[in-house]
């Protein structure tokens, strides 16, 4: 099926690791121009100069900073826009999770994780909202979490931040369309650098990597009994964003291996 991306201008945020770069080279595939971001510049450089490589420098474009930084951001969509003019698409991915209980996320730590789960939306909409009204059929993608509906007690203050963001991206479909189309993609546990830290950090040592990716599939019970690979919702994100969803706007998609106990 043609996707009808060729093109067309993209943009992904934290486009240096799993997802967001499993999403770029997505979009690359279907022969759309792709502006990547995240804050560290080396990792960043190394992926823009790869995906250049194999891809053509004119269709790569990266710049490093931080997405809470307003005015970085600003500045990124300016330059975005001058070398791409209009922008089809924007993949809202940047971020990570924090894990903390109600009894131990002090008020500090609630005020970063609510600035980190709405400004990072709200500071790329913001940006490139103008950009994205010039094209045909723009559309948002986020990328949130199943914790948004199944919060989970060790991850409590990432949990209501990730409610509140589906809440308002439910808002933006009803106030950017018929212009722009807003749609979010919801996660379960998929096999990026966050799971890897985490498995570093293992208690047992010994035990192997695919030893103890199985052990957490088993003690989440998830019924397809693996983590997702980051290609499994980059391939729903190039989708929702792409001419082919037109007439998807305000939805949600779960991609999780079956693992959400809510209908
Ligand atoms: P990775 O850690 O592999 O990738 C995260 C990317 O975001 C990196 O490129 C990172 O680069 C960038 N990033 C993080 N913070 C910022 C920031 N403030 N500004 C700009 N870039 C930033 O994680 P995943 O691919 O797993 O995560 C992608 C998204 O999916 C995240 O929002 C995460 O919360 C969400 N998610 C992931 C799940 C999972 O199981 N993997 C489950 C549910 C949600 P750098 O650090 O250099 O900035």
């Amino acid at each position: 099926m043609d996707l009808g991306l060729a093109g067309k201008t993209v943009i992904v945020t934290g486009g240096s690791s799993g997802i967001g770069l499993a999403t770029a080279r997505g979009f690359l595939g279907e022969g759309a121009n792709v502006a990547l971001c995240a804050r560290g510049a080396e990792r960043l450089e190394d992926v823009r100069a790869t995906l250049a490589a194999e891809f053509g420098e004119a269709r790569v474009f990266a710049q490093a900073f931080s997405v809470l930084e307003r005015g970085a951001v600003d500045d990124f969509a300016a330059a975005v826009s001058a070398r791409y003019g209009a922008c089809h698409a924007l993949i809202t991915n940047a971020g990570q999770g924090r894990v903390s209980t109600f009894a131990d996320t002090t008020d500090d730590a609630w005020r970063e994780e609510l600035e980190l789960k709405f400004f990072s939306q709200l500071n790329p909409i913001h940006a490139f909202l103008p950009a994205l009204r010039r094209a045909e059929g723009a559309a948002i993608v986020a990328v949130n979490s199943l914790l948004a509906y199944q919060p989970e007690p060790h991850m409590v203050c990432t949990s209501a931040a990730r409610s509140g963001v589906q809440n308002l991206l439910k808002s933006l479909a009803t106030e950017l369309a018929p212009e722009v189309r807003v749609n979010s993609i919801i996660l379960g546990l998929v096999d990026s650098q966050q799971w890897q830290n985490r498995f570093e950090g293992r208690a047992d040592p010994t035990q192997s990597r695919d030893d103890w990716f199985k052990d957490l599939a088993t003690k989440k019970k998830i019924p397809l009994q693996r983590l997702g690979t980051p290609d499994e919702p980059a391939r729903a994100l190039v989708f929702l964003a792409s001419p082919a969803a037109s007439y998807i706007t305000g939805a949600q998609l779960e991609i999780s291996g079956g693992v959400s106990r809510f209908a």
